[in-house]
């Protein structure tokens, strides 16, 4: 799959190509309802620092299992010179929909916590020792 995104650095405004290699992943928890949110951020190769790109919970994980699912199935129909039927794509642009709009829902919410645990996490530990084992409840 091709990511070829920029975003802007937080701290100095660097436009950073959005790659594997840039993105980090860490498991955050909401003191309130103790559920484990998974944030993406990516970090800017001029400053080294780490800003946030999105949120994702339990909602948004489903939403981006079942995108990818159709991401494979149209990849695979395209091998043989084929597309995914209008029932597909309207399910696709469907779930994509939702996953942003719940995203950015999850962003305005947890965005600022989020942001200051990331920084915090910069600062005292700086290896991924601390990223929590996804469990289930
Ligand atoms: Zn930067």
């Amino acid at each position: 799959m091709k990511i070829e995104t920029h975003v802007f650095c937080d701290f100095c405004r660097t436009s950073v190509m959005v790659s594997p290699a840039s993105v980090e992943k860490v498991d955050w928890q909401d003191k309130d309802t103790l559920e484990i949110l998974s944030v993406t951020a990516f970090r800017c190769p001029n400053c080294g620092n780490l800003s946030l790109k999105h949120i994702d919970d339990r909602v948004t994980q489903s939403l981006l299992h079942m995108l990818l699912k159709l991401k494979v199935k149209a990849e695979k129909l395209r091998e043989k010179g084929q597309c995914l039927n209008g029932a597909d794509k309207k399910k696709m642009a469907m779930l994509d929909r939702k996953l942003n709009h719940k995203r950015s829902e999850l962003l305005q919410r947890f965005g600022p916590a989020v942001d200051q645990f990331i920084t915090k996490l910069e600062s005292n530990e700086p290896s991924h020792e601390q990223i929590l084992e996804e469990e289930e409840h």
